[in-house]
C-alpha cells in the first residue's frame, strides 16, 4: 500500500509553487494538485519522478501528462462543482482524479484496454467513483451526452464534430489540435445551438488521439 508522507506533501507544495510561477491562477486547480498524491500513479521505482513537472511513461506507449499541462487544461475548462465532465484518454487516471476534486460528475473513456483496466482498479482501490468506459473517445460518449465540459488529453488532427454535438449550450471543449509533433491548445465554447467560439493558446506535445476522428481514423478532414 502506498503512503503519503510529509515529504511527498512538501514536494506537492513545491510543485504548486512552480505552477503558480508558470501562470496557473485557478485556486481550485492548484488545491486539487496539492491534494492528489501524484506518486500513487507511478511504479515504486520511479517515485522520485512523480513531482517533477514532466510527463512520464505509464506503459502501452502512453504517458501521464506533465503537471503543468494538467493544470493548464483544467483551468481552461472553467470547472464548476455542478459540471458534468467527459475526459477522453483516462491513461493513468491522474487527470480524472484532479477533475474529481472539483466536481463529482466525471465520465472518462480510454481506448487502450490494459490502461482502462488498470485505471478502473486504481479508482476502486482509492474509493474514487468516475464513470469509466473503454472505447473510442474521439466519438465522445453519445449515450451519456450532453456534457458541460469535455477535455481531450491526446493530440487530435481535427476537432471531432461528434464532440461539439455533445456539448451543452454554454459548454466548453478543451482539446489539443495539430500535427504529430506539436498541438495548439484550443478552447471551444458552444454559445448557441449552432454557434461556437474558438480560443487558441500555446503549443503542447501530446501522444496521438487514436480512433475514428484521430490519427488512425478515416474522418480526418
Ligand atoms: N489523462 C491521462 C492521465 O492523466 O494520465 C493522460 C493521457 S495520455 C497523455 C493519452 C491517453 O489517451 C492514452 O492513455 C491513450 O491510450 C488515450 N487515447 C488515445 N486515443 C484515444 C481515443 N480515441 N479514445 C480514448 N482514449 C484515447
Amino acid at each position: 500500500m502506498q503512503t503519503d508522507s510529509y515529504r511527498h506533501k512538501g514536494m506537492r507544495r513545491a510543485l504548486v509553487k512552480l505552477l503558480r510561477e508558470k501562470g496557473i491562477r485557478d485556486e481550485r486547480v492548484l488545491a486539487a494538485i496539492e491534494t492528489v498524491p501524484r506518486h500513487y500513479f507511478f511504479d515504486k521505482a520511479f517515485l522520485e519522478q512523480a513531482y517533477q513537472d514532466k510527463a512520464f511513461p505509464i506503459g502501452e506507449g502512453q504517458t501521464i501528462s506533465q503537471p503543468y499541462t494538467v493544470a493548464f487544461q483544467t483551468e481552461l475548462l472553467l470547472l464548476k462543482p455542478t459540471d458534468k465532465v467527459l475526459e477522453i484518454g483516462t491513461g493513468s487516471g491522474y487527470q480524472c482524479t484532479i477533475l474529481l476534486q472539483i466536481t463529482p460528475n466525471v465520465y472518462t473513456i480510454e481506448y487502450n484496454r490494459p490502461l482502462y483496466e488498470k485505471a478502473r482498479i486504481f479508482f476502486r482501490k482509492h474509493g474514487l467513483n468516475p464513470h469509466t468506459f473503454h472505447g473510442d473517445g474521439s466519438q465522445g460518449l453519445p449515450a451519456h451526452a450532453p456534457f458541460d465540459k469535455i477535455i481531450v488529453t491526446a493530440g487530435a488532427p481535427i476537432v471531432p464534430k461528434e464532440l461539439l454535438k455533445q456539448l451543452t449550450i454554454g459548454g466548453v471543449l478543451v482539446i489539443p489540435v495539430g500535427d504529430e509533433q506539436s498541438q495548439k491548445m484550443l478552447r471551444i465554447t458552444r454559445v448557441e445551438e449552432n454557434e461556437f467560439t474558438k480560443e487558441e493558446f500555446s503549443n503542447f506535445k501530446f501522444v496521438p488521439l487514436l480512433g475514428r476522428s484521430g490519427w488512425d481514423g478515416g474522418e480526418k478532414f
